[in-house]
């Protein structure tokens, strides 16, 4: 497995100090809060953590489709290809949005629209960045069907979302997706509303296109299963901010803080034998009541200290290429201030 972390190569997707706030009551919280990353060519990338940590709300910001007027970037940069494209207008970010950077959601049934057919879908996928005839988009989109793997593909064109199951729907999202060949897929949960063997089989497609596409993908589950089959590198998200970024090796064999080694204890093990899967007890702060500092984790966290209640812990390399944010390392411990 290439090691992306070491490699000197210019990311495709550099995303800085990134704060996305939702207004409440007349002021901003922040879901996103001061979240670094970098996605290398070919790179996946998995966002792992429970619903509510913030990683569907930073794909919504990479793609910028935060809902209009609620919620918005408030700071930081998100560079693609070297150039920032935080803040372009629609008609430019549209210019990006579905060639260069696409994504798939995780119910396709919302995403399609019931009232067209799938061909018409497909087609205006590739007549808003390409110009090419209704014929050569016809013949596109069939064998775009065909590459995810439709075998009823010429009939299927013609049809409506709702005469297909949900993992032909979530195939017919995915080929949407790829339609342009973008150079970075983001998929949120793209098989959560899935049963378990189409669970499989899509994981198995996005996979075999990654590879074939030379894509980069970001991966947003709340599934380290997922990860563990799909991914590199993994970040792992709470509360809205970074608390672990490695490989998925590392991440896997060597867990360091607390909220990854409690979700990895609710993974199930088929070698193990037990009688119930651990959780984690209580639930991610809302936007509201987040804690003004100190670590986010600590009402939740089996090895809280009194500091971590004062003290907020930095995201820090603690190994090389292994990134921790918590109170039990000393590389999180934030430097006290020298006065001369
Ligand atoms: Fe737990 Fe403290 Fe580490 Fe937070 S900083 S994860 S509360 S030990």
């Amino acid at each position: 497995m290439p090691n992306y972390r070491s490699t000197k190569e210019e990311p495709l997707l550099e995303v800085k100090n990134l704060e996305t706030g939702f207004l409440i009551e007349g002021e901003y919280y922040n879901a996103v809060d001061n979240v670094s990353f970098k996605v290398k060519p070919k790179q996946v990338i998995g966002i792992v953590g429970e619903s509510g940590c913030g990683k569907s709300v930073m794909s919504l910001s990479i793609m910028q489709l935060l809902p209009k007027g609620t919620g918005k970037v408030r700071n930081g940069e998100i560079k693609f290809q070297g150039r920032n494209i935080e803040g372009l207008s629609d008609k430019e970010i549209n210019k990006i949005r579905g060639k260069d950077v696409s994504m798939i959601f995780q119910e396709p049934m919302t995403s399609l629209n019931p009232v067209f057919t799938i061909g018409f879908q497909l087609m205006e996928v590739l007549f808003n960045h390409e110009k090419i005839s209704k014929r050569e988009a016809r013949d596109r989109c069939v064998k775009l069907l065909k590459s995810v793997g439709i075998s009823r593909a010429e009939q299927i064109v013609d049809e409506y979302p709702h005469q297909l199951s949900g993992g032909m729907r979530q195939r017919v999202m995915i080929a949407m997706a790829i339609a342009c060949q973008p150079k970075l897929l983001i998929a949120d949960e793209p098989t959560t509303a899935l049963d378990v063997t189409v669970q499989a089989q899509i994981l198995e497609l996005l996979k075999e296109i990654q590879q074939v596409n030379d894509m980069s993908v970001i991966l947003i589950t709340h599934d380290l299963g997922v990860v563990a089959e799909m991914c590199d590198d993994v970040i792992v998200m709470y509360a809205g901010k970074v608390v672990e970024s490695t490989t998925v090796d590392a991440l896997f064999y060597n867990p360091k803080h607390p909220y990854t080694k409690l979700l990895m204890g609710s993974i199930p093990k088929l070698d193990e034998e037990v009688e119930e899967l651990a959780s984690i007890k209580g639930i991610v702060p809302s936007l509201k009541n987040m804690p003004k500092q100190g670590c986010r984790f600590v009402d939740r966290c089996p090895s809280a200290m009194s500091e971590c209640r004062t003290i907020s812990p930095l995201l820090a390399e603690n190994e090389p290429g292994h990134e921790v944010a918590c109170l039990l390392y000393e590389s999180s411990k934030p430097k006290a201030e020298v006065h001369t």
